[in-house]
């Protein structure tokens, strides 16, 4: 029996990686399990903190002097095997702390101090339940949990299925269970009873062929009556005769309960697809395969999901499906739940606390085999993984912010070398990394070049605003878009038009010809810092004055960049008063479902045109809609940021690949100041290969990745001398430590230098191998913890997506 137990405490600013050894008290010695949290006594105070228990060990004739575990937080693990190895490898790759990494993998509401419920799930209680619960059939865990004798037993009841911990998630209604039917019968002896029956007890009958039909299956009685045409009194008189018990079972919130989802059937998959399939197929039971699925917008992706899904879910596994951000994509989810209906479990932030939490125990206990979600969602206790998709991996928002910063992409892949099954990394524009990847050979690539029943890709037009700058007054509406959106009013069809807000203001442009001011050393836009009125260059720290004239052309029209989605609404309705049009962005999508409403009234022909910021461009699939139309495709070029060209050329052609869907073929208009631009071109092109080739050079030049493996280090304070201070300071440290060809940026300002009162200051380290690397920022987040403690705040990113 296992005596002492490995707990990784929880003691903010004083967090480590290595766990504490905590004497077991010997009436848990038996059920104490890896993975469950406890309360344990903590320094010479007393303190008493949480922890995980990461191990177990049998060590006979114990002789030091170990403090005993307080308290059990659950009566059964909340991490499985799987979990508690993957947060020591996520700590290790991201520089975080294992316990901060443990809860991520955990919903809100267990983390937090919810109120947690007993409740006793047996039909006929036995002794020990009537003394724990006292006839009832919930008490708080607290009133139970707290004395040593009593835990033992509900540890024992626990692992004879007979109670449940539930949290009880404020302001929500209670958990709700209703009666459901089991059969206690084999089949074999449901077919004797049968005979037994005499011929005209029809319902009696109808009950055990019934229960035969169910094969073992527990369903709610309600649905039992429904689907077998029996009433309630032969469920009753089938219990008294010992053929099925009544048991209760929890109604689960679901988040998709009202909104009626069609069922699908699986197409007719075309060569291309067919082939992924089978690859995809092949390596579901096999191996850790990575796949690129290449394939354009409108290429039939989603079903290759779906039937590779239903690939592994046919042999016995269960299938996990990320999505950049499913508030974004209500389509998605439909398609998913159309497909596997009640085997679908859905996580995602716009879910109440509750509904996550009922969803990740639905996935916990294995009732639900398929789990669609966004990034955390790749945590989920899925056990028996046999595929793993992630739809359009070059997305940023699979990268966390906060720590743990891990890539969502990054554990696909651990989890899928631990269960031996594939990954599938989606898109039509695959993130150069992924893409240079594939070229290696180290993912295998699956390309479908070709739209759907070969319907061709949207022609794609280039609007000089420079041009129309000249002959127009400033408008956000160059003439031959007009002319495009007055056309599809006439004929009835619908617009997508994109202001792309990413960006917004922070750089200038020449409206007469298209410059953007650079750095020199770093061939990265030059940020404006209003605050002290001047351009800066946050890699290398370049500074320079704002120009009051364009250095390129001489012209004064050289200025900040950016307007509203409200005032270019306004300006679209003036333009053509006759148009509806659904406004979509922050403002009128803040509230829950907004999003999908919006959609939907879109996507039934409530309105003309869609306009709204690049949360519209991705997912879309409305067969009426022919014309889409980017106002400015330069914002998100000047981001200074190495990546700005490649997320331009991903979201113009993924806007671009929400046009003529369908039968009615689709045109794209651009408007640009820049439109020559090589990332502008091979989008009008629907050339990624080009851009691909060509934007792997400009990495090269500039040593950027994936040439170059980068992280970022950054630190803030409510003094900006501090974190400037600090970051030389560590410039300083780290120099010595890491090899003479590691190449180390800054320290500079981030673009964005004051967010929330704090100052932020950050040093990029770029290198190719760096042999020491690990253990030096092993060492620096350690030490940094007492520097936390006075306010400055540290971060590390390892290949960070965003450099502001
Ligand atoms: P992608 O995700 O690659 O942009 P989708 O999966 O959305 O493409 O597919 C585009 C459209 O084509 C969808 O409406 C889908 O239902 C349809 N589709 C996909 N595969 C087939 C097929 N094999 N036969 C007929 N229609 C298909
Ligand atoms: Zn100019
Ligand atoms: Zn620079």
């Amino acid at each position: 029996m296992a005596q002492i137990a490995q707990v990784l405490v929880d003691v903010p600013t004083m967090q480590t990686n290595r766990p504490y050894s905590y004497q077991i008290p010997i009436a848990w010695q038996s059920q104490v399990q890896p993975g469950m949290r406890v309360v344990v006594p903590f320094g010479r105070g007393k303190r008493r903190v949480q922890g995980f228990v990461l191990s177990c060990d049998d060590v006979s004739n114990f002789e030091g002097d170990l403090k005993p575990i307080d308290a059990v937080v659950d009566l059964a693990p909340v991490l499985n095997t799987e979990a508690l190895a993957l947060t020591e490898w996520l700590a290790a790759s991201t520089f975080s702390f294992q316990i901060t990494c443990a809860q991520t993998m955990l919903p809100a509401v267990m983390r937090a101090k919810y109120e947690k419920q007993l409740r006793t799930t047996a039909t006929t209680p036995t002794e020990i339940q009537a003394t724990l619960f006292g006839g009832k059939s919930m008490v708080a865990f607290d009133d139970v949990a707290t004395t040593p004798a009593l835990v033992s037993q509900l540890l024992q009841l626990q692992a004879m299925g007979q109670v449940d911990v539930y949290y009880q998630v404020k302001n929500q209604a209670r958990r709700k269970t209703q009666t459901a039917v089991k059969a206690i019968l084999t089949n074999e002896q449901l077919q004797t009873a049968e005979t037994s029956v005499r011929a005209g007890a029809t319902q009696q009958l109808a009950v055990l062929r019934g229960l035969i039909t169910l094969n073992g299956e527990t369903i709610p009685q309600k649905e039992f009556c429904a689907r077998f045409g029996v009433n309630d009194g032969a469920i009753r008189t089938a219990a008294q005769k010992g053929w099925l018990e009544k048991v209760a079972v929890e109604v689960y919130r679901d988040p998709y309960a009202t909104s009626d989802i069609q069922a699908t059937k699986a197409l007719r998959l075309n060569d291309e697809q067919q082939v992924a399939v089978d690859q995809i197929t092949k390596a579901v039971d096999q191996a850790a395969t990575t796949f690129l699925l290449e394939g354009v917008t409108g290429s039939g992706k989603t079903e290759v999901y779906l039937q590779s899904m239903a690939a592994a879910l046919a042999q016995g596994k269960t299938a996990l499906m990320l999505v950049p951000e499913i508030s974004l994509t209500p389509q998605m989810v439909q398609r998913v739940k159309g497909r596997f209906g009640k085997a679908v479990a859905v996580l995602h932030s716009g879910l109440s606390s509750g509904e996550k939490y009922d969803e990740w125990r639905r996935i916990q206990r294995g009732e639900a085999q398929v789990v669609v979600g966004a990034r955390s969602a790749v945590f989920a206790p899925l056990k028996n993984l046999g595929l793993i998709v992630m739809d359009e991996e070059h997305e940023s928002t699979y990268k966390q912010d906060d720590a743990p910063r891990y890539h969502a992409r990054q554990v696909a892949l651990w989890r899928s070398r631990y269960h031996h099954c594939p990954v599938v990394l989606g898109s039509a524009t695959p993130s150069l990394e992924t893409r240079a990847r594939a070229e290696k050979g180290v993912y295998q690539r699956l390309l479908l070049a070709d739209r759907v029943n070969q319907r061709p890709l949207p022609k794609v037009s280039i609007i000089d605003m420079k041009k129309e700058m000249q002959q127009h007054a400033e408008s956000n509406f160059s003439a031959p878009l007009l002319v495009a959106l007055q056309d599809r009013l006439e004929r009835h069809e619908q617009s997508v038009l994109m202001l792309n807000r990413r960006g917004y203001s922070s750089f200038v442009l020449c409206r007469d010809c298209g410059f953007v001011l650079k750095c020199p050393n770093c061939d990265i836009s030059l940020t404006l810092h209003m605050d002290t009125h001047t351009m800066k260059c946050h890699y290398c720290g370049h500074e320079e004055a704002i120009p009051r004239s364009c250095p390129n052309c001489h012209s004064r029209q050289i200025r900040y960049y950016g307007t509203g989605t409200e005032k270019v609404e306004e300006e679209l309705q003036e333009l053509l008063p006759d148009a509806h049009i659904i406004r979509m962005d922050n403002d009128t999508t803040r509230k829950k479902g907004a999003h999908a409403k919006l959609l939907a009234q879109f996507g039934s022909g409530e309105a003309d045109i869609l306009i709204g910021t690049q949360m519209i461009a991705k997912g879309l699939d409305f067969p009426n809609v022919t014309l889409v139309g980017v106002l400015n495709a330069d914002t998100a070029l000047g981001l200074p940021d190495f990546r700005a060209s490649e997320r331009t050329f991903q979201l113009l052609t993924q806007v671009s690949g929400r046009a003529g869907r369908a039968e009615k073929s689709g045109h794209v208009y651009i408007q640009t100041f820049n439109p020559d631009h090589y990332a502008i071109r091979f989008a009008q092109h629907h050339d990624y290969e080009g851009f691909f080739k060509y934007e792997m050079q400009m990495r090269h030049r500039g040593g950027y990745p994936p040439y170059y493996f980068t992280v970022q280090i950054t630190a803030s304070d409510l003094d900006e001398g501090v974190a400037a201070k600090r970051m030389y300071q560590l410039l300083q440290w780290l120099r010595p430590r890491l090899a003479p060809s590691t190449i180390l940026l800054g320290p500079t300002p981030k673009p964005i230098a004051r967010v929330n009162r704090r100052y932020y200051y950050q040093i990029v380290i770029k290198y190719k191998q760096e042999p020491n690397l690990a253990s030096t920022l092993t060492t620096l987040l350690h030490e940094t913890q007492a520097q936390q403690r006075q306010g400055l705040q540290i971060g590390i990113d390892v290949e960070p997506l965003h450099f502001m």
